[in-house]
């Protein structure tokens, strides 16, 4: 008895080999009908037994195609209807227009075994590509995926592509960016001042290498936007670099050619590797060892990230030369986004690079190289983007609205939910600039035109000021209906929904900055939540941002704010200093400095009071300070001091006997080194102390970690040793960060959960 099937699955399933793989199956099991794209995904018409169907579907969850991620696959009923063939028809556009696509992945092995094969058609192809791997993501325009709705549209397959693209049973039957060397993208490299060099593969290839060797900086066209390549051993190079950046601290990433080039200078463990190679190839923080490139790349600084090529075009950079390491920077000007435009390299690029390396197709949607670390044999997110960017979160709960949940205005996502998907942005970064606030307007309309998503619901932080807080007033007045979300709530309520928990935790949210609902400066939070709701239960004592939220770079001014927290008026050291007169001056009269409790600014504060550093140039600088003098320090077996606290509504740790502590330390003339490791021990200990008070009182288990001041390893490690002996239920984030990255997430969470109780 025949039975007749309509079979949908919904997931990544478009741009990834999907139809052919189904296809070769129905032939495989004896099925008769049809497959297609649609809007919604992959639809299938399957008629055969009711054992023959059971396998076809069967294998469709067991083994699909490698890019491939299946939501679900449902399956209706029909009448027969004795098809006598198994087709593949042309997509069509249904009503609901939304469908899931796929990040850019790096080049799959049969793809590189063609490319270094000199008899192959596509032998040292720089952009060959196949249904298995590729640019994805950055060159989608519009959907539904195809050839015309992409970069790739300008070029016109030749007939051998062509046939490839057409035949069911080839790896490259409907890969939208196929093409060679006959009819695909070129390379061709420039002098900055836009004088042409090479258009030949190989010949930009050499010159590339040869100029690289000789110290010059390039600006190499990448899968999500420039990157900034020099010799990572020429410390000349190097420090031109810096200069030509204005990037005095802020640590450049590195690309090696292999794993074993890596080992010679960086650890690298198992689930470290692993990463490396991962498809997605990401950037890895590994620790150094033996470590004999340029200082210049990460002045006093252990750890280093690096990536192993993941293009055609970096794989023939290293394939004759296998020693070489280059730093792979992001190709920007200071803060501003990723420059992913030709024209945009030539006119901002110029001034930093010496050469610059193009191809013609363009980028449409721009990605930075996303970012990862690994604690303890746990990967943990610091950027999440190309490669991982668009994949879906797949929610426990479902929305019938469309949700924007706008983020925060630093290392920024925004995210969008409909039904019970949450698709995240890639990284934008801070928003502190014109040109990152248009980048984020532009990449908000490209989102709602990839995903057929028309916001009903718009959430945002708290901040009154931040540019993501005004962009959704915007929308508000537009007519939508605006959610606002406490920041340290929307942490921890990522790793809520990022760990699909259900019900409270005890969250620890510590951070650099966040809007509280008191309107002070937020940071140091110990909260019980859930995804509706939050109570703060514990926090640091506030101190004085002298200068406020601008003047944070300035952390020497936050280490009188903690002296004068402490001693008052007669603060030690530097009683004459006019320029400490006039902070404690400005604290006094209450000019301009809001209070806070960001554990975040007492790490700054201390590592100033410690003479680490007096002003920084990027975010954290004078927390990584701390954390490398730490490393090189021990507790000499005193035991950890514990914060002594209040206890009133809340539980306040008084900041000001952590600072009379560690000024007490440094009178009496202990090490930095020493200094640095027992404030992060003091401030794990105190931390653990206060979480099993938590517990007691509230009888939670379950805690939940999130916040920038966790990607301190010395902290994040010390932290979770102590809840671990405590035997607490330890969640932290699994595919966002702990830093801003989440908060577009937790933005969702809680709104979606406050909409379902509405
Ligand atoms: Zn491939
Ligand atoms: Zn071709
Ligand atoms: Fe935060």
């Amino acid at each position: 008895m025949k039975k007749n099937y309509k079979i949908r699955v919904k997931g990544i399933v478009q741009g990834v080999g999907f139809r052919p793989f189904i296809y070769r199956i129905a032939h495989e099991f004896n099925i008769k009908g049809s497959v297609k794209n649609d809007t919604e995904g992959v639809l299938i018409f399957a008629e055969g037994t009711q054992v023959q169907i059971d396998n076809f579907i069967n294998k469709i969850k067991n083994t699909p195609p490698p890019l491939s991620s299946i939501q679900s696959i449902t399956k209706i009923k029909l009448n027969p209807m004795e098809y006598d063939t198994f087709n593949i028809n042309k997509s069509n556009i249904t009503e609901s227009r939304f469908t899931f696509l796929p990040p850019d992945t790096t080049v799959c092995d049969k793809c590189l075994g063609e490319f270094i094969d000199g008899n192959d058609r596509r032998f040292h192809y720089p952009f060959i590509n196949c249904t298995d791997c590729g640019p994805r993501f950055s060159i989608i325009n519009d959907i539904p995926y195809d050839r015309k709705k992409t970069s790739m549209d300008r070029f016109v397959m030749c007939s051998p592509c062509q046939k490839e693209y057409e035949d069911h049973l080839n790896r490259r039957f409907h890969s939208q960016p196929n093409a060679c060397q006959k009819c695909g993208p070129y390379l061709s490299l420039f002098s900055s001042n836009g004088r042409l060099i090479a258009d030949k593969t190989s010949t930009v290839i050499s010159s590339v290498v040869d100029l690289l060797l000789t110290g010059k900086i390039i600006a190499i066209k990448g899968i999500g936007g420039f990157l900034l390549a020099t010799d990572a051993t020429n410390d000349m190079a190097v420090k031109e670099l810096r200069r030509r950046k204005a990037r005095p601290f802020k640590p450049f990433a590195l690309m090696a050619g292999t794993i074993k080039r890596i080992r010679m200078f960086l650890n690298v463990s198992p689930l470290e590797e692993e990463l490396l190679l991962s498809k997605e190839r990401p950037i890895v923080i590994l620790k150094e060892k033996k470590f004999n490139l340029s200082r210049g790349i990460a002045p006093s600084i252990t750890s280093h990230g690096i990536m192993l090529p993941y293009t055609p075009f970096l794989h023939l950079l290293f394939s004759g030369n296998s020693n070489m390491v280059l730093i792979m920077t992001s190709g920007n000007i200071a803060d501003e986004p990723i420059i992913y435009r030709d024209d945009d390299a030539f006119k901002y690029l110029s001034n930093i690079a010496d050469y610059i390396a193009i191809y013609n197709r363009d980028i449409i949607a721009q990605s930075d190289d996303s970012v990862l670390f690994v604690e303890d044999k746990t990967p943990y997110f610091i950027r999440r983007s190309r490669g991982y960017v668009p994949v879906p979160f797949y929610s426990t709960t479902t929305t019938k609205q469309h949700i924007l949940a706008t983020g925060g205005d630093l290392k920024n996502t925004f995210a969008l939910a409909r039904d019970n998907i949450i698709i995240l942005s890639q990284h934008l970064g801070d928003l502190a600039s014109p040109s990152t606030n248009d980048l984020y307007r532009k990449m908000i309309e490209h989102f709602k035109k990839i995903y057929d998503f028309s916001p009903e619901i718009v959430v945002s932080d708290l901040h009154p000021a931040y540019f993501t807080t005004l962009f959704a007033d915007e929308l508000k007045e537009n007519g939508l209906k605006k959610i606002s979300v406490q920041h340290h709530h929307a942490h921890i309520a990522s790793v809520i929904e990022d760990n699909q928990l259900d019900g409270k935790v005890i969250g620890l949210a510590f951070d650099g900055t966040g809007y509280g609902v008191d309107g002070t400066l937020w940071g140091s939070e110990f909260i019980i939540a859930d995804k509706k709701e939050f109570k703060r239960i514990a926090h640091f004592s506030d101190f004085h941002l002298p200068g406020g939220e601008k003047a944070i770079k300035d952390v020497w001014k936050i280490a009188i704010s903690l002296l004068y927290d402490c001693y008052g008026s007669s603060i030690p050291l530097i009683n004459n200093d006019p320029q400490v007169k006039f902070i404690v001056e400005i604290i006094k009269k209450k000019i301009n400095s809001p209070l806070t409790c960001s554990i975040g600014r007492i790490f700054d504060g201390i590592s100033s009071l410690l003479g680490l550093s007096e002003t920084i140039s990027t975010e954290a600088e004078a927390a990584i300070l701390l954390e490398e003098t730490a490393l090189k320090g021990n507790s000499n077996n005193i035991k950890p001091f514990l914060i002594p606290f209040n206890r009133g509504d809340t539980i306040i740790l008084q900041t000001k006997s952590l600072t009379r502590y560690i000024y007490n330390l440094i009178k009496n003339g202990k090490s930095r080194e020493d200094i640095a490791y027992i404030f992060h021990q003091s401030i794990a200990s105190s931390t653990i102390n206060i979480t099993k008070i938590i517990r007691d009182e509230y009888g939670i288990n379950r805690i939940a970690l999130s916040g920038g001041v966790f990607q301190n390893r010395l902290l994040l490690n010390l932290i979770i040793k102590g809840l671990t002996s405590e035997k607490f239920d330890i969640y932290t984030p699994l595919k966002v960060p702990f830093n801003d990255g989440c908060i577009s997430l937790g933005q969702l969470a809680i709104s979606k959960e406050l909409l379902r109780n509405e």
